[in-house]
């Protein structure tokens, strides 16, 4: 028995999700896992990938901007820190990450005929960085009003990796900015049913945006979209408004439950088939709970949602509503996220405003 155990390891099998990458604990899974091997060469069944960009999660952006007191170099630390931690920008407080922009330096042999993209192309990931093996040279800028990380880095993508070639009709950065929150609208799309009412909380954010374009097509004229963020005369907001994709506007606190719940019956006077919770902060469960109609529908994408803050506040309010977690793939879903910004031209130019027209 010990002779076997002191038998050296050999390098583990090559497997289509990652695990022959995890280092520890035994038996995780990559996203699941403490700490990867980024070492930046890829083996017959990965991709490996030039970084340009980081599109850091928006709840742990917030989260590392707090805690840096908004500092450029201290929010680049946390993340030199973390990746050298964890060979991943996987944050340890948020358990979130984020996706990357760069090109494909190198493709593994059993990948060449199904990987879809040739060496060179450039493409945005859409798995999250939580997963993804990463070896950062160094971190060259942070912009702080949209959460991208330009660096030196190298990544690697798994055989069972999604990932995007980037569209030549909309500048890279409103693309990582769409795609990095793909999921809502594709969630959206198959979950508002016509004539409903759909409530976003965080709607002026990126994916409440989205969320909120996608509702309004879905439900039609004959249904409701309301909108609930903190600030009412931010740009999302007023742009919510004036295009019609909400018919009301809250704007309200929704970790404040309590005044919440005193606005619910004028502004929300049929409670909602679907709530969407599109927050970067903790505490809202409750509130999206409370604005859905008895056996409606939750759909929690924010990354600061609490299985047990849903699950014990439904109960504690006596809330038969289903409540859903926020896969970030939806079959499609990169194509409806770029899709929900063609067909809204004022929402892609407000996108183009914010994150960047450059196709750097
Ligand atoms: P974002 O652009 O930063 O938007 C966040 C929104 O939440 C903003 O409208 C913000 O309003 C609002 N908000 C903040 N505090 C609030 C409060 N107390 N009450 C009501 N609204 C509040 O973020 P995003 O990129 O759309 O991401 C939204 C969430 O989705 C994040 O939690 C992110 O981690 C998560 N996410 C999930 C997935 C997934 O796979 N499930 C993928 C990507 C992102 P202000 O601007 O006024 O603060």
């Amino acid at each position: 028995m010990t002779a076997l155990l002191d038998q050296p390891r050999g390098p583990k099998k090559a497997c289509r999700y990652g695990s022959h990458r995890v280092l520890e604990p035994a038996g995780a899974l990559p996203q699941a896992a403490w700490r990867l091997d980024n070492t930046p060469a890829a083996r017959e069944n990965e991709i490996l990938c030039d970084v340009e960009a980081l599109s850091i999660d928006s709840a742990s952006f917030r989260q590392m901007r707090d805690a840096a007191n908004d500092d450029p170099a201290k929010i680049a630390e946390q993340i030199v820190a973390t990746v050298a931690l964890r060979g991943k920008q996987h944050n340890p407080v948020t358990g979130s990450g984020g996706m990357f922009v760069g090109r494909i330096l190198n493709i593994g042999a059993q990948l060449h005929a199904q990987c879809g993209a040739e060496v060179g192309a450039r493409i945005a990931s859409l798995v999250s960085l939580t997963l993804t093996p990463l070896a950062l040279e160094r971190v060259i800028g942070i912009d702080l009003e949209t959460a991208r990380v330009d660096v030196e880095a190298r990544a690697i993508l798994f055989a069972c990796a999604q990932f995007a070639t980037l569209p030549p009709d909309i500048p890279t950065r409103v693309a990582l900015a769409a795609l990095d929150v793909a999921g809502a609208p594709a969630q959206v799309r198959r979950l508002a049913a016509r004539g409903s009412t759909v409530v976003v909380i965080g709607a002026d954010g990126k994916s409440g945006l989205l969320a909120c374009a996608q509702a309004r097509m879905q439900v039609g004229a004959e249904g409701r979209v309301v909108g609930i963020a903190p600030n009412g005369s931010s740009r999302g907001a007023v742009l919510l408004r004036e295009l019609g994709l909400v018919d009301d506007f809250v704007e309200a606190d929704a970790r404040d439950t309590e005044s919440l719940l005193t606005m619910v019956p004028e502004r929300i006077p049929r409670l909602a088939d679907l709530v969407v919770n599109c927050v970067n902060v903790p505490g809202t469960e409750l509130a999206s709970i409370l604005c859905a109609r008895d056996e409606g529908t939750v759909y929690f994408f924010s990354m600061c949602t609490s299985f047990t803050a849903a699950a014990l506040g439904a109960e504690g309010v006596g809330k038969d509503v289903t409540m859903i977690v926020g896969n970030g793939y939806a079959k499609g879903h990169a194509q409806i996220a770029l899709d929900t910004l063609r067909s809204h031209p004022r929402l892609l130019s407000y996108f183009t405003d914010t994150y960047g027209a450059s196709t750097a």
